[in-house]
């Protein structure tokens, strides 16, 4: 990858067009079947590039207009998982949701992301960023009954997600991005093992590794959740130690509009540190000066060549308009903070 000072990229998700997914809401269903959904996606994914461009962002995702859902969309093409007979549990202490049930031994059958990677790759010049969900997240996105242990079924998911982010690496990927903001709730499990399921999954990868972790879309369970964390969140400070120590490249994390104390970043000094100046909670477009005063205070704990910056979380949910003013936005801010290094 070309070096690049403070190259923008968002987290991941982009609003989908109303003929592909009705908009504004999380995991829409799809409008399209068959050839016509295949198709539908990949123009979407180009749209969803065309805007990237157009907003002069750095780092190309595929706006997330192949998946459904961040972690389900994944697990759908492991074998062992039912999700005909699906059973309620509640999503990182939070929600309740309706989700798929591990009857048998989990294994990627076939290839997720690869091709719609290898599409995205023919697209664009600039370098390319991929999210797969993360083991932690994964765990707790689904209903165990076979493995009887969370510990276990995140092993055995790092090791499909290894195989997957091999071949987008070989497709062309330069940061394969692991979404896990299950690491913010269940911090024990984060440092008995939940890090080092992570490292399984980014074993033998020569392409820069990220780990995003955030306070979540901007739902009413996330919004409920956060006003009860008090008026400094610390949840980083419990797993940045263990995060430090290991070979992820990239942290990417939740900064503008949230209570997170930007210091926390010290203790993941010497990584690249992705950090969110947009709020992806609302629907007020930041202006270039407050994702540059965002960017600003980053700078007290985080190194110039190692400042990436970048959105909170996914836009799925927001208006196109919306989503795409916050792109320029994003990108403008960064220009700002440049022009102030002289660079
Ligand atoms: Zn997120």
């Amino acid at each position: 990858m070309k070096k690049l000072l403070l190259p923008t990229s968002i987290v991941g998700s982009l609003p989908k067009p109303a003929w592909l997914a009705p908009p504004e809401k999380l995991w829409s269903p799809w409008k399209l079947d068959g050839d016509q959904l295949i198709e539908g996606k990949q123009d979407a994914l180009r749209i969803s590039l065309q805007e990237q461009e157009l907003a002069d962002l750095d780092i190309i995702c595929d706006g997330e207009q192949t998946r459904q859902h961040f972690v389900t969309t994944f697990i759908e093409h492991l074998s062992g998982v039912d999700f005909e007979n699906r059973k309620t549990v509640k999503i990182r202490n939070r929600y309740d949701a309706s989700v798929p049930v591990v009857v048998g031994e989990v294994a990627r059958q076939k290839a997720v992301f690869v091709e719609d990677a290898k599409f995205l790759r023919k697209q664009t010049n600039k370098p390319i960023k991929w999210a797969l969900p993360g083991p932690l997240t994964m765990v707790d996105t689904l209903y165990d009954d076979h493995y009887k242990s969370r510990e276990k079924l995140a092993w055995e998911f790092a090791k499909a997600l290894n195989e997957e982010a091999r071949e987008l690496q070989d497709a062309g990927v330069d940061i394969i991005q692991f979404d896990e903001p299950a690491f913010n709730v269940f911090f024990n499990e984060v440092n008995d093992w939940g890090m080092a399921a992570l490292e399984r999954a980014i074993e033998g990868l020569h392409c820069q590794t990220a780990i995003h972790i955030c306070y979540g879309y901007g739902i009413q369970a996330n919004t409920d959740w956060k006003k009860t964390l008090g008026s400094e969140w610390r949840q980083y400070e419990e797993i940045f130690p263990k995060i430090q120590k290991s070979k992820i490249d990239v942290v990417s994390l939740e900064c503008h509009n949230s209570n997170v104390p930007l210091n926390l970043m010290e203790l993941v000094r010497g990584k690249k540190v992705m950090v969110g100046a947009i709020d992806v909670a609302t629907n007020t477009i930041e202006t270039p000066e407050e994702v540059a005063a965002t960017l600003r205070k980053a700078l007290e704990f985080v190194d110039a060549e190692n400042l990436y910056p970048s959105t909170n979380c996914g836009m799925a949910p927001l208006s196109r308009d919306v989503a795409r003013g916050k792109l320029s936005a994003l990108s403008a801010g960064a220009e700002i903070i440049r022009k102030e290094l002289g660079i």
